[in-house]
């Protein structure tokens, strides 16, 4: 239940805002001029915000679409992400949103029509060139979709430009708008999974490893290509066991043929966003792990990292190509 939402004067008559308010009509609203009054406002608690957190409806002004990090792909020569919406639902403790915003609050932005238009003049400006886009890089790009719709919307525009690579990755269980839909080729439904005895302790009210398979099975049997994302890895008692185990009962799962990628990607905060993160969870046991400061950036040890990231590769290699892993080094 969403108690309180935010709603930018300038968009109060959109469509997606009636849309979108109609499914709250027990939320007070409150008419503000510029989303930042609300979500970047000074001295806001992050966990405490969590607990409760508004909705904020707004107009989004530039920077529709954006550069991936260096070290974020899977195979393509650019890369390239966006978000309809900043925060996400659930809590997972590693998570560096809970590091980057101040605010816990989550905001959406309703003009999923200037997206389209800023992924046209990017396809437009790259035409030589293998491109990748990644949705909802500040959020999970699926776990809202029965509030936004905005993956429904656009799979429309990504519909006519089948050359070019759209992922959705997250640990939903949301089945539409794939479910009702054809199957397209150069869609990628990318899962974050670790093995279920982590998960619980730290994916925090995300829909549990086992349920997340279950619709990989039935979205990947419907003709949907499926990336398995390994990412954070998380070192611990018994990790070889737990990933072997994991490993191996997704490829045995689901149809090999479904699987478009599979990721690595190790546990790293930059070293800013991890004080923060540690100072809202002082007591987290995943902090009290062998982390320590290398090239700027909190992780395990670079022996640690990579052992991990072989072995899982390793383990893969009997499964699936060299040529479908990758490594997430961001
Ligand atoms: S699902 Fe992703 S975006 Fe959401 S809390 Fe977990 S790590 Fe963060």
């Amino acid at each position: 239940m969403i108690e309180t939402i935010y709603v930018e004067e300038a968009i109060k008559n959109h469509p997606r805002t009636k849309f979108i308010l109609e499914k709250f009509k027990k939320s007070r609203i409150i008419s503000i001029n510029k989303y930042g009054e609300i979500f970047n406002k000074r001295n806001q608690n992050f966990r405490i915000q969590k607990a409760n957190p508004s909705l904020i409806l707004a107009n989004k002004k530039d920077s529709f679409v954006l550069s991936a990090p260096e070290g974020f792909g899977i195979g393509s020569s650019k890369n390239f992400y966006f978000s309809h919406m900043y925060n996400c639902i659930y809590d997972c403790r590693y998570c560096f949103l809970q590091g980057m915003y101040s605010s816990a609050n989550y905001v959406i932005f309703v003009n999923f029509e200037d997206f389209d238009i800023a992924i046209k003049k990017t396809l437009e400006k790259n035409v030589n060139s293998k491109l990748t886009f990644f949705s909802g890089y500040d959020c999970d790009s699926l776990a809202f979709e029965n509030v936004t719709g905005f993956a429904k919307h656009i799979l429309t525009v990504f519909r006519t430009y089948p050359q070019i690579e759209i992922e959705f990755r997250t640990k939903s269980v949301q089945k539409e708008p794939f479910l009702s839909m054809k199957p397209m080729q150069n869609v990628i439904l990318a899962y974050s999974l670790m093995p279920e005895l982590m998960s619980k302790a730290l994916d925090n009210k995300a829909p549990s490893i086992s349920k997340r398979i279950n619709v990989i099975s039935e979205l990947s049997a419907r003709g949907w290509k499926i990336g398995l994302r390994f990412d954070p890895l998380i070192h611990g008692k018994n990790w070889k066991e737990l990933y072997q185990d994991l490993l191996e009962y997704m490829y045995n799962k689901i149809s090999l043929d479904s699987l478009h990628s599979v990721s690595f990607g190790s546990l790293r905060f930059p070293k800013r966003m991890y004080k923060d993160i540690f100072k809202l969870y002082p007591n987290e046991p995943l902090f009290s792990s062998p982390l320590s400061l290398n090239n700027k950036m909190i992780s395990y040890d670079i022996e640690i990292e990579e052992e991990m990231t072989s072995y899982c590769k390793n383990l893969s290699l009997k499964y699936i190509n060299e040529n479908q892993i990758f490594k997430c080094s961001i």
